[in-house]
This record gives structure tokens, C-alpha cells and sequence, in this order.
């Protein structure tokens, strides 16, 4: 197999006498013309083919071969997401240079006989040599800078035979977590729970748990033992968080129980740390890795548990190239490595809570904060008796709350998932707004680079000083807040405040993140505006005030899972407030205090709205009480997308219980040039839909220049 979008899958080779390659090798091969790496896969050949016509494996690569769970992982994610198997194949090849023998470094060790009385040495050559035990060998600037002399000191005794040349061995690159290192001791309810997972991992089966337990709880510190014991039991470990760039909190966390740092995986990694870090895990000496959804497709040899946190997160939706979800397919690659599974959120999504309510999965709860912290107060401020002045948007009674807690010494966050300065601009002499060409959607404001951007395909331009539409001078007005805004509101209100902005663009890296988190912790921050990335898993001991300045604004939009994704962030967000002993407060700003959103988030009970969320979706087999599928049809031609959308609506598939909606404009027509419409399949639960897809997308004919796209199970509607 390849690791190429190619359909057909797996394709023969002749394996020339002398060589050995026993499934799941991978091999050198000649491929039109230009060689190409691939993985010796299972499976009979195409005896069709007359044996003069196959080409010669060219070599076997001298890595370890991927291993048979892999493979049939690697086979079951492209089934399920109707995928080409060798797209699949090439995630689990992220690290090509990992397939390359390891580069071998030189150093130095001591001369037999080197410490002979005769030689006079110097107190700084004696510290080098000090250094080195029988047979062990150093890289020169490591033995420099651990005795304290300058590199000539080494280079010196080298010239004098004292020190003669060796090849490093490659040590392991991770060190061993210490499971027994001292953490944190739990609390009776997070220990018992912690017994209980633990049990999960020693018994060393399949098995799926749902971790839940109110913010600041310690699921955590709860599941770091569970990885404790996996690594008691000589297995691996795998944690995937939804913003593995923004998990410097959690790594000073891992630090902390365990003495060591994780292996990391996630796109941002240098290519040298790729490959090591890729090798090091095949050869299970990585035995924990904390990583983005695409460190599932690592080469785990033995692999004992995985750990989904946050599991609700939608950055777990892959949505392009084979597009799945990884917290699904953790529960895959579980099954198959015969590992256990944990699921871990506050909020899960309906999908997981009705797992555990049907008995599929256990589930472990943990019911209070740690320590004394309460759970903080939830308020609806309702902005029709309410209003923010003209043109503001913090309503005076926020305003107050967050004069009470400076005033008190204690920090707020104000929320607004929305970067920039305005996500709308008009013109106020003939009312055109200011849109993306490339894209159906508006351009923001960011007034800080002072540009309009899309936040889908990543045009920019600079503001113009005249509408583009009517050639009025100083028209364009900004409609609506983003974080920039609301700062820029605070700076007039509170102008002696620290302020801090946290959104992706100010935020770039773990490192910045870091560097924030350092300062809020030590209260160099007195006020903090964020979106989203600050909703989640950070521990603020002073921060007792959250203020949500607009908790309707993922309400709208009909998408089928609007509300369950809003109570879910805001949740997060407001699990932010009163971790430590000051008691937290949350204030939302709404015009409509009476939805079960904000009902859920005042009352604090989460389970009475999911277990509405269920009761809407069960009869009309919305997800997870029956299947979606999506199809994506796209191309640069309108007419062409239209032509393919409504040949594909007329070979849909008819099925008992099966039913599609659509064709229909994408929300997002237009996206980075293409022309986009969308058909959606929607069928009962116990309709296998891959088969129908399949037969259904192979029986219309279309032009190279339309792309379907397949989304099962979509997560996002757009
Ligand atoms: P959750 O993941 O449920 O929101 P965390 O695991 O983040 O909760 O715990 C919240 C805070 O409480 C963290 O700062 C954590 O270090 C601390 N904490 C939790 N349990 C303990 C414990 N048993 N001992 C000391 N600190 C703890
Ligand atoms: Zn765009």
C-alpha cells in the first residue's frame, strides 16, 4: 500500500530473492517512474497479473514494520469514512525521515588506560575525564559545558590521546515518567474514582469509560493516574487534547505527577523532533504521548490506554483531506489494541452520554470541586432591561461587577468568541458590506494590523478609505463587537486596569501562552478578554468574575447541535470563575434569558438539558439516534457544481429509512473560489449507510473539475 489518495488500494510487487519483507515492512518501490515508500500489506495478490509484468521491490527500509493493529486501523478509519486506504496509510507516515536510518552522532571516550599516573593533568582535564565511566560515551560540548571548561579543554585531551572517538548511542529520547513520583494525594472521591480506572487499565481489555465531573474537579489529576498505571503494566499512553499548541498548563501538570515531560505530536513539531519522536514511539520508548487528533495514528507497540479530554470538542472533527473524528476513532484504535478507552468532559456530547446511558460505556463521575471551591454562581443579565450605552456593548451591570472585583483585588474575564474589532463592515451611505471575494462570508476588521481579513480562507486587505460600492468617503462604519472592541470599551471604563486579550491571533504559541498564563497567575493581569482559547482548561486561582458579553452568539444558525455546543462553551467558560477559596461569579449577557441554554447555565443542570437535547432529536433519528452523512460537492464553475449536486440528488439512494435532504447552497456557497452545495443523507441507526454512500457516489459520472467530498457522521453544517 501507498500512502496516495490512489483508489485502489494495495498494489503487487515482486519481492526479489534475498530479501525478506514480511507484512507491514516498509519497502522502497519503483512507482511511474520515481521510487516511492510503502508498507508490505496483507492479503493475496492479483493472480490475474502475469508475473513478467511486476516490478521489483527495490529495498526494505531498516524500521520497525507497522504493526498489524495499525494496519487494520488504517483499513477501518478508510472504510468508515469512505476513503482511499492509502490517505489513511499516509497519516500513519507523518514522519518519513523516521523510516531513514537514524543519523549517528560522534563523541568521545576515554582511552583505555587514560588515567595512567605518569600524565600530568589538569584539574579542568581531570573533571572531563571524571566525567566518563568505563565504555561511555559523550558528545564533546556536553562534556565542556558539564565540567565547566571550554571545548578546547576536550579538544586538548583528544590531541593527547586521552580521549579517543566513539559513535553516541542513541539514547532514549524520552525519559521514563516515574509512576510512583509523588503527585498531588486525591481526595476520597477523585481516589475511589481514580481505583476504578485504574482497575480499566490492569485488566488490560477493551473498554470504554466516560470521565465527567463539575469544572475543577480534578478529572485530571484523576486520569494521570490512570496513565500511571499503564505505564506500571510496561504499556503506552496516549492523551489527545483538543489545543495541543495551548496545553502549557496541563504539561506543567504532567510534570508535576510524573518528574518528566511527555513525547508531544502535533503538526507544529520541527521535522528532526517529528522523526525522533516517530521512532521513539515504534520502538516504545515514548511511553506516553500527548498530542493532536493525528498522533492516532502513531506506531504504538503496545498501547494500554487513551485518554480523550474534552471529549465534546469539535476540534476533534478532522474536516479536510480523510475527514474523521478522533475521539471516535480513539475508540477504534482502543478496541483493536486491545486498550482502554477514556472519555473525559464536563459537558459531553449527547453522542457519549447516550454511549453510557445504553450501557455501552461505563461511566465515572466526580461530583465536587477540589478543596473548598464551590461552583460559581450563574446570572443572566437580560440585555433588554439591561441595554449597554450606544454603540457599547457591556451592559452597566457587568460593568459594576467587574468595578466590584478589580476593586476587591481580584481578577474577571470578559468573553466574546470572536477575534478581531468588528465582524462586520458598512457603509453608511448605501449599506454595502464589505465581503470576501473568494468567500461567502464577511470581512473582519482587525484594527490592531489595520485590515479586513476572512477568517475562512485567510484574504486580507487593507481598510479602504472610500466604499467600494458608492465611492462615499469615511462611509464604513463597524458593525457588531470583537474582542479588540470590547478592549478597546474597557480601556475607556477602565483605564488603570492591566488588560490582557487572549484570541489565536494574539496568542499565537504554546510559548505566549505560557507567558500569559505565568502573568494572570501572578496577578500581573487584573482584567482578561478572550475567546475561546480561554475557555479552556486553564486554572485562574484569582479569577472570580466571568462576564459572557454575547451567550447568544452561537445560537444562531439552525446547525442541529447550535444549542448543545453554546451550553458546552459557555459551561467551559464559566468553569473558569472561583477555582481556588473567593467564591466565582458568572454573569451572561443574553436578549433571550429564557432559553434552556441559559435556563441550563443559571440552574447548573446540565443533565436536565441533555436529556431535552435527546428527547427533540430521538423522533425525527437525528444524531445519535440515527446516521448523517454529508456530501460536499464543489467546484470553481457555479453551473458545474449545480449540474453535479442535482445529478447526485437524482441517484440518491432509496432505502427503508433512509431519507436525503438536499441538493441545497452550502451556507458557505462560495468558499476560498469554489462554488460549494450540499446533499445530506440521513438514515436510521441500524442502516449501514457506508455501502450505500459508496454505491452511491460511483454511480454518477463527473467531471474532474467537481470534488464530493464525503462527510459521515458531520459535525460542522457550513
Ligand atoms: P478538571 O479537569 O475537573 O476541571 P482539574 O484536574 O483541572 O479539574 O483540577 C482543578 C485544579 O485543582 C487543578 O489546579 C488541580 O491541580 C487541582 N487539584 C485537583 N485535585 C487535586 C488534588 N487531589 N490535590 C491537589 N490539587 C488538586
Ligand atoms: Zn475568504
Amino acid at each position: 500500500m501507498l500512502p496516495l489518495p490512489l483508489e485502489a488500494g494495495t498494489y503487487d510487487y515482486r519481492l526479489p530473492a534475498g530479501l525478506s519483507a514480511p507484512p507491514g515492512s516498509f519497502v522502497i518501490v519503483p512507482l511511474g517512474g520515481r521510487e516511492a515508500v510503502g508498507v508490505v500489506w496483507d492479503g493475496e495478490p492479483d493472480a490475474s497479473l502475469p508475473a513478467h509484468k511486476l516490478k521489483n521491490v527495490q529495498a526494505v527500509l531498516d524500521a520497525p514494520p507497522m504493526s498489524e493493529t495499525l494496519r487494520r486501523f488504517v483499513e477501518w478509519v478508510a472504510a468508515y469514512t469512505i476513503s482511499p486506504p492509502g490517505a489513511v496509510l499516509r497519516m500513519g507516515m507523518s514522519a518519513p525521515a523516521a523510516l531513514e536510518p537514524l543519523p549517528q552522532k560522534a563523541g568521545w571516550q576515554a582511552a583505555s588506560g587514560a588515567l595512567r599516573e605518569d600524565v600530568r593533568l589538569t584539574p579542568a582535564r581531570q573533571r572531563v575525564l571524571d566525567l566518563l565511566g568505563p565504555g561511555e560515551v559523550r558528545s564533546g560540548s556536553e562534556l565542556a559545558e558539564a565540567a565547566g571548561v571550554s571545548p578546547g579543554v576536550v579538544r586538548g585531551l583528544a590531541d593527547a590521546g586521552l580521549l579517543v572517538p566513539a559513535l553516541l548511542p542513541r539514547g532514549a529520547a524520552f525519559p521514563l515518567p516515574d509512576p510512583d513520583h509523588p503527585g498531588p494525594r486525591l481526595g476520597a472521591e477523585q481516589d475511589a474514582t481514580a481505583a476504578a480506572l485504574r482497575a480499566k487499565v490492569a485488566a488490560g481489555e477493551f473498554g470504554v469509560t466516560l470521565l465527567t465531573g463539575v469544572t475543577g474537579s480534578g478529572k485530571t489529576e484523576v486520569y494521570l493516574d490512570a496513565v500511571a498505571e499503564a505505564l506500571r503494566q510496561g504499556r503506552q499512553a496516549l492523551v489527545l487534547l483538543p489545543e495541543i499548541a495551548l496545553s502549557a498548563q496541563w504539561l506543567d501538570r504532567f510534570r508535576r505527577r510524573f518528574g518528566v515531560n511527555p513525547a508531544l505530536w502535533h503538526s507544529e513539531l520541527s521535522t528532526r523532533t517529528r522523526r525522533d519522536t516517530w521512532r521513539a514511539v515504534a520502538e516504545g520508548e515514548a511511553p506516553v504521548v500527548v498530542g493532536a487528533r493525528s498522533a492516532l495514528f502513531l506506531p504504538f507497540p503496545a498501547l494500554g490506554l487513551i485518554i480523550v479530554d474534552e471529549e465534546h470538542e469539535t476540534a476533534f472533527k478532522q474536516e479536510d483531506g480523510v475527514i474523521y473524528h478522533a475521539r471516535d476513532m480513539a475508540v477504534v484504535r482502543a478496541r483493536l489494541s486491545k486498550a482502554a478507552c477514556v472519555l473525559v468532559s464536563a459537558t459531553p456530547s449527547l453522542e457519549t452520554l447516550t454511549n453510557a446511558e445504553t450501557g455501552r460505556y461505563d461511566h465515572l463521575h466526580l461530583s465536587e470541586r477540589h478543596g473548598s471551591a464551590g461552583l460559581p454562581e450563574v446570572v443572566a443579565i437580560d440585555l433588554r432591561s439591561h441595554p449597554p450605552e450606544r454603540g457599547r456593548f457591556l451592559s452597566p451591570v457587568l460593568i459594576e461587577a467587574v468595578r466590584d472585583t478589580m476593586a476587591r483585588g481580584e481578577q474577571a474575564m470578559l468573553f466574546l468568541n470572536r477575534r478581531g474589532y468588528a465582524p462586520l463592515t458598512l457603509c453608511r451611505v448605501c449599506g454595502h458590506r464589505l465581503r470576501c471575494p473568494n468567500c461567502t462570508s464577511w470581512l473582519v476588521e482587525h484594527r490592531a494590523q489595520r485590515r479586513l481579513q476572512c477568517h475562512h480562507c485567510g484574504h486580507a486587505e487593507p481598510i479602504p478609505q472610500t466604499c467600494p460600492e458608492c465611492a462615499a468617503q469615511g462611509s464604513l462604519t463597524p458593525v457588531g463587537p470583537g474582542v479588540e472592541r470590547v478592549l478597546e470599551e474597557v480601556e475607556a471604563l477602565f483605564p488603570d486596569a492591566r488588560r490582557i486579550v487572549m484570541a489565536s491571533d494574539t496568542i499565537p504559541g504554546p510559548a505566549a501562552a505560557t507567558a500569559a498564563a505565568e502573568a494572570i497567575a501572578a496577578r500581573q493581569v487584573d482584567l482578561i478578554i478572550g475567546t475561546q482559547i480561554v475557555a479552556k482548561g486553564w486554572h485562574f486561582p484569582h479569577l472570580t468574575l466571568v462576564g459572557v458579553v454575547d451567550a447568544d452568539l452561537g445560537l444562531a444558525g439552525g446547525d442541529l447541535r447550535a444549542a448543545e455546543r453554546t451550553l458546552q462553551l459557555l459551561h467551559q467558560v464559566s468553569g473558569r470563575a472561583g477555582r481556588a477559596e473567593a467564591p466565582g461569579r458568572v454573569l451572561l449577557q443574553t436578549f433571550a434569558p429564557d432559553h434552556p441554554v441559559m435556563h441550563a447555565l443559571v440552574s447548573g443542570d446540565v443533565a436536565a438539558f441533555m436529556a431535552e437535547e435527546a428527547a427533540g432529536r430521538r423522533p425525527g433519528h437525528w444524531p445519535p439516534f440515527g446516521r448523517l452523512a454529508a456530501l460536499i460537492i464543489s467546484s470553481e464553475d457555479e453551473r458545474e457544481a449545480d449540474r453535479a449536486a442535482r445529478d447526485l440528488g437524482l441517484a440518491a439512494p432509496r432505502a427503508a429509512g433512509v431519507e436525503v435532504l438536499g441538493p441545497a447552497p452550502a451556507p458557505l456557497a462560495l468558499l476560498r473560489g469554489r462554488h460549494r452545495r450540499r446533499l445530506l443523507l440521513k438514515a436510521r441507526r441500524d442502516v449501514p449507510v457506508q455501502p450505500l454512500l459508496r454505491e452511491w457516489v460511483s454511480r454518477v459520472d463527473l467531471p474532474n473539475s467537481v470534488r464530493v467530498q464525503i462527510d459521515v457522521d458531520p459535525v460542522g453544517f457550513l
